[in-house]
């Protein structure tokens, strides 16, 4: 993928993070995207230092205007986007009985909304180039559901929803479009997880480990790269053998 535009959201930590140094090291220019720009300017400062390239681009993916106007500046000022890893993703879980709708509505608009707008605004210059790749990162939630995370699981089902059928639409262009399922992977994100919890999370997982940001990162430059170019509308399940 040398020199390929890339653009990852939610790279200011985590998974994103994690996929934004695997793609740089892989030679493409990285475009990193989320709220908090002093935790992007860091990463940035990490992927000069290994001589690659990368702009920080601010962007809110809850607000449709924000991530216009962010991948406009990234094409303009930076490289139009061959690679988008749809990445940022929040959670405000409840019992569905008692979720408020708020919650719900940011969680949709988020992950879900936030994904299906930086695609449409990505895909006229792959269809251009007549060469892309989307990558969502969805959630083994999406695939089994979870008590307490009706909005998470929506959305994360969503997901693969949508990376199927733009797959469909798209691979007449030369563009793929994959989902990843992690599982269980140790970020901000998990962090407030008892010990306890935990244990009897690994109890249950083939692998008998918490994931890694870099087990994700792994599967999305894979995706991402020439060799994948056949495999598209897949989700890629990265659990440590969790769902099967
Ligand atoms: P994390 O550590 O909480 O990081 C989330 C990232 O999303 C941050 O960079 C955050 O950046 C960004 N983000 C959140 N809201 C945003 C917004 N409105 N606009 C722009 N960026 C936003 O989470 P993670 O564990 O790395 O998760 C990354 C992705 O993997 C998510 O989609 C998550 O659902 C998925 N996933 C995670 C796990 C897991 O176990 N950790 C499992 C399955 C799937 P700012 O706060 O700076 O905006």
């Amino acid at each position: 993928m040398t020199n390929r535009t890339a653009l990852v959201t939610g790279a200011s930590r985590g998974i994103g993070r994690a996929c934004a140094l695997a793609l740089a090291a892989s030679g493409a220019r990285v475009a990193v995207a989320a709220r908090n720009v002093e935790q992007l300017e860091s990463l940035a400062g990490e992927i000069r230092a290994k001589s690659g390239d990368v702009f920080v681009a601010p962007m809110d993916l809850g607000a449709p205007e924000s991530i216009k106007e962010a991948i406009a500046k990234i094409a303009k000022d930076f490289g139009s986007i061959a690679i988008l890893v749809n990445n940022a993703g929040i959670t405000k879980d409840g019992l569905a009985m008692r979720m408020k709708q708020p919650d719900w509505d940011v969680v949709i608009a988020t992950n879900l909304t936030g994904a299906f707008v930086a695609i449409q605004q990505a895909l006229p210059a792959m269809m251009r180039e007549r060469w892309g790749r989307i990558i969502n990162i969805s959630s083994l939630v999406g695939e089994m559901g979870n008590a307490g995370q009706a909005n998470y699981a929506a959305s994360k089902a969503g997901l693969i929803g949508l990376t199927k059928s733009i797959a469909q639409e798209m691979g007449s262009r030369n563009i793929t479009v994959n989902a990843v399922a992690p599982g269980y992977v140790e970020t901000d994100m998990t962090q407030g997880l008892s010990e306890e919890l935990k244990e009897k999370m690994i109890a249950n997982i083939p692998l008998k480990r918490i994931g890694r940001p870099d087990d994700v990162a792994a599967a999305v430059r894979f995706l991402a790269s020439e060799e994948a170019g056949y495999i598209t509308g897949h989700v890629l399940s990265v659990n440590g053998g969790l769902y099967m």
